[in-house]
């Protein structure tokens, strides 16, 4: 447990009365000493219930849960808390640790960063294999494309470049097998992912 004089160095923006010093933990089963105080409800805020810090910490984290709540239902929650919600770690050890962001911690007793920020999502995009990159070339179209997209382009690629439409020319018949084999690379690695996802 820590000093008196430690104790209110941590809290320094939470002065208490001399006359409160030996109030015990409020935490049912708990013999620490409560040096650590939690307003009571948002409605009275001037009336204070007293924890160690390894339960302020627990009261603060669940201060929302709590809101609305009346007196009793929060002291039988909290003995429910002790008994039948038991936490995996034990009190007092280091356990998880308390994410700052998830903490409403009113009067900074953790000291947590309050501007900490979710670390930004980049969508990540499945690498795709050289013969895909070509056959997106081949199909002058761009990684990622539906299905529906996919088989439009080629119906369009097709017919602007099929021998027939084309005098028979051979270069389009080169063109035309280009763009079968690109399709189907498409729509086989298309069916794979759905099918791996
Ligand atoms: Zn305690």
């Amino acid at each position: 447990m820590k000093t008196r004089h430690e104790t209110e160095s941590f809290c320094n923006n939470n002065p208490r009365h001399p006359e409160q010093n030996d109030y015990a933990c409020e935490w049912p089963d708990c013999d620490h000493t409560g040096s650590y105080r939690a307003p009571r409800s948002r409605d009275e805020i001037n009336s204070y219930r007293w924890f160690c810090l390894d339960h302020i910490r627990l009261v603060n984290k669940s201060w929302n849960y709590y809101e609305g709540m009346d007196d009793d239902a929060v002291e039988s929650d909290r003995r429910y808390d002790v008994v039948g919600r038991r936490p995996s770690w034990k009190l007092g050890t280091s356990g998880p640790s308390l994410n700052p962001e998830f903490i409403h911690d009113p009067m900074h007793i953790l000291h947590g960063k309050q501007d900490h920020k979710p670390a930004q999502c980049k969508p990540v995009s499945p690498p795709i294999s050289k013969d895909e990159e070509n056959a997106y070339s081949v199909l002058g179209i761009d990684y990622p494309v539906s299905t529906n997209d996919l088989k439009s382009r080629y119906k369009k690629l097709v017919k602007l470049h099929h021998p027939d439409a084309n005098k028979g020319s051979k270069k389009s018949e080169e063109k035309i097998k280009k763009i079968n084999r690109a399709y189907h690379i498409l729509r086989d690695a298309s069916n794979s992912r759905i099918h791996t996802n």
